[in-house]
C-alpha cells in the first residue's frame, strides 16, 4: 500500500496520539516503574523496594519521613550477610550525605556524616592530623552501616566502631532529629550506638579518634595447635592479632599489626594480597581432594609449607583493610574470651569429623567489652569466630552444624551476619536487651523502622 507524504505523517500522529492516551501497550510500559532489585554483597539478599531515596540534608529526609507511607530500610553499602536491609517498602540511602564536618584537634575527635564510605576516612582524618583507633577487616562498608551491626576489627585493647562514638545525630520515624551523646539524651544515645537501623536514620556520627599513625603487618603459617598453645602472649604481645584457620589442614595464618615509625612498604606489582592468593590452592584442594580427605590434608599442609609473606608497613587504614573480592557467605558468632581456644577446637573437629563442606578459613579475633546495650561484646571481652561458605555453595549443613556449637559458648551473633536466632533467644543473651527494645518502642510505636527480619529478632508481631 502507498501512501503519501501527508497520510504518512497524519497516520503517525494518529499513533503518536493513542500512545500518549495509554491505548498503546509498549508506551503504557515504558511509563511502568523501573523494576530495580537491590542485593547485598554475597548476593544472598535480595528485594524490590516499592520506593528509593537518597535525601541530602536532615530537613529533607525528616519531611520524607514524615510522608513516605512505607515502612523504611536504611541501607549502607550492603555488605551485611544477614537479612537487616531487604524491603518492599522504601529503601533509604544517606549516599548523599557524606564526608568529614569537623574535628577537634584537642580532643582528637571528628564528626562525620552517616552515610561517609569508610574507604574515604582514613585520608581525611590524616589530613587532620588523627587516625581511627582500631578498623575491620574492610573498609567497603559506610560509616552508619558499620556503626548499626557494631562492626569490629580484631584487638582485645580495643570495643567495635560503635565503642568509640562520642556523639550522634538520629532522624526518627516521626521526623524527630536528636541529638544525643552521654549526656543529652544518654538512654537514645546508648541504644543508638548499635541500633541495626530499627530506632531511625543515624545521619551524623563523632569519633573518639587518636594521632595518625602506621602499622607494619607480619604474617606467618604456624600449626593451629602451636597458636592455641600460644594464645595468651599472641594476644597480649600484639596491637592486634587474628589467625585465619585453613579448614581440613593443620595450619593457620598469623597476622599481627603494630605500631611502627618505619617508612612505608613500596606497594610492588605482583606483591602478596594479604593471603588471598592462597584461597586459589584450598579451592583446588576442594575440588581435588575432597572424596580423599587424608590426600586434601596432606596437599594443605604442604602448600602452608610454602606460604611466605612478606611484611608490610602503611598509613593504619592502609594495613587494616583487605581487599575481597572471592565473594562468600558468613556466620559469625561471639563467644566469652576465655572461651575462645575450646570453641575453635570444638569446630575443627567437628569439620574434620563431619568431613563438613568447606573451604574458605576460619577467622579468629579477639574485641574489647563495651556498655552498648545490644552490642555482641557487652560486658564481656570477647573472642568473635566466623566461618565462610563460597557464595556459589549452599551454607546451610555446614553453618546450622557449627551454629549449634555457639550455642554451647553462650555465642551472640554478628547482627551483620547469618544466624538463626530470633527474640525468644536473644533476649537471654543481652542483659540490657529491654533496655533497647523499650527505647525501639517509644521512638518508633508503629515499627516504620522494621521488616520481617527485624520482627523476628526483636518479636514484634
Ligand atoms: C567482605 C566483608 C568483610 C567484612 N568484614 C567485617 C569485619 O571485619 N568485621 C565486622 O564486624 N564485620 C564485617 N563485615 C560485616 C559488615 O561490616 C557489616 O555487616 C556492616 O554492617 C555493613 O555495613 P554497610 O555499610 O554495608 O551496611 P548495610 O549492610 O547496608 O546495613 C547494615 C545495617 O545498617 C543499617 N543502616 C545503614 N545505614 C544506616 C543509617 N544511616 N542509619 C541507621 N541505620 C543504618 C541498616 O539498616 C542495616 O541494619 C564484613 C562484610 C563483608 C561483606
Amino acid at each position: 500500500m502507498a501512501l503519501t507524504r501527508r497520510q504518512l505523517i497524519a497516520r503517525m500522529s494518529a499513533l503518536a496520539a493513542l500512545a500518549a492516551g495509554g491505548g498503546w501497550p509498549l508506551a503504557a510500559t515504558a511509563r511502568r516503574k523501573r523494576i530495580m532489585v537491590w542485593r547485598n554483597w554475597s548476593g544472598a539478599q535480595q528485594c524490590v523496594p516499592a520506593e528509593r531515596f537518597a535525601p541530602g540534608d536532615e530537613m529533607e529526609l525528616a519531611d520524607w519521613l514524615r510522608a513516605t507511607p512505607y515502612s523504611v530500610r536504611p541501607v549502607g553499602a550492603g555488605h551485611s550477610f544477614s537479612a537487616v536491609v531487604p524491603t518492599d517498602g522504601a529503601l533509604l540511602t544517606l549516599a548523599r550525605m557524606q564526608g568529614l564536618i569537623s574535628h577537634d584537634a584537642d580532643k582528637h575527635q571528628a564528626e562525620f556524616h552517616g552515610g561517609t564510605a569508610m574507604a574515604t576516612m582514613g585520608p581525611a582524618l590524616k589530613e587532620v592530623g588523627q587516625g581511627m583507633l582500631n578498623m575491620a577487616d574492610i573498609d567497603y562498608q559506610t560509616l552508619a552501616g558499620a556503626l548499626a551491626t557494631s562492626t569490629h576489627g580484631t584487638g582485645i585493647g580495643f570495643g567495635s566502631y560503635s565503642s568509640n562514638i562520642t556523639g550522634l545525630r538520629l532522624v526518627t520515624a516521626g521526623g524527630e532529629v536528636i541529638d544525643c551523646d552521654a549526656d543529652n539524651r544518654p538512654e537514645v544515645f546508648n541504644a543508638a550506638c548499635v541500633s541495626l537501623g530499627a530506632l531511625g536514620v543515624v545521619t551524623r556520627v563523632r569519633l573518639q579518634n587518636r594521632s595518625a599513625f602506621r602499622l607494619k603487618e607480619r604474617m606467618s603459617v604456624e600449626k593451629t595447635e602451636d597458636l592455641l598453645d600460644n594464645i595468651d602472649s599472641l594476644v597480649r604481645e600484639n596491637r592486634h592479632w587474628e589467625m585465619q584457620v585453613v579448614t581440613h589442614s593443620d595450619y593457620a595464618a598469623s597476622i599481627s599489626l603494630n605500631e611502627t615509625d618505619e617508612e612505608p612498604t613500596p606497594v610492588e606489582e605482583g606483591a602478596s594480597e594479604g593471603g588471598n592468593e592462597y584461597l586459589y590452592w584450598m579451592q583446588k584442594a576442594d575440588q581435588y581432594g575432597r572424596d580423599a580427605p587424608g590426600a586434601r590434608r596432606a596437599l594443605l599442609n604442604l602448600v602452608a609449607g610454602f606460604a611466605d609473606f612478606e611484611e608490610r608497613v602503611g598509613e593504619s587504614w592502609e594495613i587494616y583493610a583487605n581487599v575481597r573480592d572471592v565473594r562468600f557467605n558468613e556466620m559469625e558468632y561471639s563467644v566469652p574470651a576465655e572461651a575462645g581456644p575450646a570453641c575453635l577446637r570444638e569446630i575443627i573437629q567437628t569439620i574434620n569429623e563431619q568431613q563438613l563442606h568447606t573451604w574458605f578459613p576460619i577467622e579468629y579475633r579477639y574485641i574489647k567489652a563495651d556498655e552498648i546495650p545490644i552490642s555482641m561484646f557487652e560486658g564481656r571481652d570477647s573472642c568473635a569466630i566466623s566461618i565462610h561458605q563460597h557464595y556459589s555453595q549452599s551454607w546451610h549443613e555446614y553453618f546450622g552444624a557449627i551454629e549449634k556449637i555457639f550455642w554451647k559458648y553462650e555465642g551472640r551473633p554478628h547482627w551483620g551476619k547469618l544466624h538463626s536466632l530470633n527474640a525468644r533467644h536473644l533476649g537471654s543473651l543481652y542483659p540490657r536487651w529491654e533496655e533497647f527494645t523499650e527505647v525501639r518502642q517509644a521512638l518508633d510505636p508503629q515499627g516504620k523502622f522494621l521488616n520481617g527480619h527485624l520482627r523476628s529478632l526483636f518479636g514484634v508481631t
